[in-house]
């Protein structure tokens, strides 16, 4: 949620191609539910021949029936005994996929499942499975004519980590090994699936985001509350309202050790989003942690690409030593959201060069 996260803009069209076909699927069960499905010719109707023809091997055919046709049937039945609870979802899912559109917009909230939570597993069984193959065999491109060979969530991941330099768009650390077990874990429901289940494949709301982020810290949890008004005002967003241009994050000497330093992440005007932030990412013990792991073995390791350069075998003097740090604190600045660990890095440097230049310089000689 810290650095500005996108697809490129040919893959996005690709995955809105796709989402679009599934809340198509979702507003015709909804708003017209149909009776019963004995062959294919409605769903060509509706959704011309190919795709039309793509749902009813994944509804009905025999062979290859699932648990999704069943969940499809079931919804419709749901719809028809009350249909205008049914058209009152519709239009809150219809309304929530434009989130991406309304994010900064004062009152700007997420309907579904939050005003019709009796609704949220008979919509969830039928909007899943369009992410499930979409990680799974992906989709062909014949029935959703995308522009691209396949989609699936490989490609799109490998996508993100090309635009992302490795880093982690969340925490600013490291994505993690190419190739690794990890990295097909890294794909991140910004409103998880398990509550918002009409908003996977959402172009807006896939990202690439470390396996500690998504595994471990993120989860399930909710960054925005219940996705009200005030939830959303109070979230960063990697594509919509990225944090890291306006995060204040400080490092200060530890009460209990002169050689222990503790981060703090504020946001000055809004000081909600940076609690919202540190809370779902546990950010500040997270960085605090790796920066003492850091800090054990030598200060001077914050210096230590400087040093090698240009400090070697001269006597460090306070205005030496302050010139690297400034040095260092100028590169890290134009590596922001493209080396790891930057923002971190940056805050201790500066309290090396406020706080604690004579135990740097200590440690140097
Ligand atoms: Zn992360």
């Amino acid at each position: 949620m810290l650095h500005e996260r996108r697809l490129p803009e040919d893959l996005a069209q690709d995955l809105g191609r796709v989402y679009s076909a599934k809340m198509r699927l979702l507003n015709w069960l909804l708003r017209s539910p149909p009776q019963a499905l004995d062959d294919n010719t409605q769903l060509v109707q509706q959704f011309g021949k190919a795709l039309g023809k793509w749902l009813w091997a994944r509804i009905r055919k025999p062979k290859t029936r699932t648990a999704f046709g069943t969940a499809v049937m079931a919804l419709a039945t749901k719809a028809r005994g009350d249909p205008a609870q049914a058209v009152l979802v519709a239009d809150a899912i219809t309304q929530d996929a434009q989130f991406h559109q309304r994010w900064n917009i004062a009152g700007n909230e997420l309907l579904f499942p939050r005003l019709h939570p009796n609704w949220l597993e008979s919509v969830k069984d039928v909007a899943v499975p369009f992410y499930d193959w979409l990680g799974g065999m992906g989709f062909e491109p014949g029935p959703f004519s995308l522009t691209g060979d396949r989609i699936d969530r490989a490609t799109v991941m490998k996508a993100f980590r090309r635009h992302s330099h490795d880093v982690c768009g969340y925490c600013d650390g490291p994505l993690g090994e190419l190739g690794s077990a990890s990295e097909a874990n890294d794909c991140d429901h910004f409103f998880p699936k398990s509550q918002w289940p009409h908003l996977a494949i959402h172009p807006a709301n896939l990202f690439s985001a470390c396996q500690g982020c998504n595994s471990r810290w993120k989860l399930d949890k909710v960054p925005m509350g219940d996705a009200d008004a005030q939830g959303l005002n109070n979230t960063y967003h990697p594509m919509l309202r990225p944090g890291a241009s306006v995060v204040v994050v400080k490092a200060t000497v530890s009460a209990a050790s002169a050689r222990q330093v503790e981060i703090k992440i504020t946001d000055p005007s809004l000081p909600r989003r940076a609690e919202t932030l540190v809370a779902t990412l546990d950010l500040e013990s997270r960085w605090t942690n790796w920066v003492n792991k850091k800090l054990d073995p030598s200060v001077s390791v914050f210096v230590s690409k400087s040093i090698r350069d240009r400090g070697l075998g001269q006597q460090p003097t306070p205005e030496s030593v302050r010139e690297l740090i400034e040095d260092d604190i100028a590169w890290k600045r134009g590596r922001l959201g493209k080396e790891e660990r930057c923002i971190r890095e940056i805050a201790v440097l500066k309290c090396m060069r406020d706080d604690i230049l004579d135990e740097v310089i200590a440690d140097l000689t």
